[in-house]
């Protein structure tokens, strides 16, 4: 651990024990009677908590407010590439799915070409021709807009199966 991240360490569990009105730890309070930053950081919580119980309005230094910020920001961005990343075995997953969800599409296809095709023969002589083709054009844009969500929800359905498992193993 470079001397940098220790001291975020040490200051993180300064404010941990700030916020949670603790006593630090002896280490990390030795620590600080001999590292500036560190001191400084302890130093900042003790006027923090004086101006609090003080009846002017507190105002946190640049400096803490700058250090929260950054190691917020740290934080954050941690989890967010934790998220982007795809898990191990997406692939694998997302080509079993599509197997799986490609096998009865032939059948899918053909029972909406019947459709169609009965409901053309049926309703002809009933209605305009221009209103059966309309019919029919809506009917296919709306299976087709059905099968694009359903397909296109593949790799986030594989993603989510896999972050699941991993949870379900890891408890
Ligand atoms: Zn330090």
């Amino acid at each position: 651990m470079t001397s940098e991240a220790r001291c975020d360490a040490v200051q993180a569990r300064l404010s941990d024990a700030w916020l949670s009105r603790s006593e630090p730890a002896l280490v990390d309070r030795a620590h600080a009677r001999h590292c500036d930053a560190c001191g400084a950081h302890e130093r900042e919580l003790g006027a923090l908590a004086r101006a609090l119980s003080s009846d002017a309005p507190p105002a946190a230094s640049d400096a803490l407010v700058a250090a929260t910020l950054r190691r917020a920001a740290d934080e954050l961005a941690r989890r967010a590439a934790a998220q982007a990343a795809l898990p191990e075995g997406w692939r694998r997953e997302l080509g079993r799915l599509v197997a799986a969800a490609a096998l009865p599409l032939p059948v899918v296809l053909l029972w909406n070409a019947a459709v169609l095709a009965a409901g053309g023969q049926l309703l002809e002589g009933l209605l305009p021709t221009a209103l059966i083709h309309a019919l029919g054009a809506a009917y296919v844009v709306a299976g087709a807009t059905w099968l694009a969500c359903l397909y296109g929800s593949l790799p986030l359905l594989a993603a989510r199966t896999l972050r699941r498992r991993a949870l379900e193993s890891a408890t």
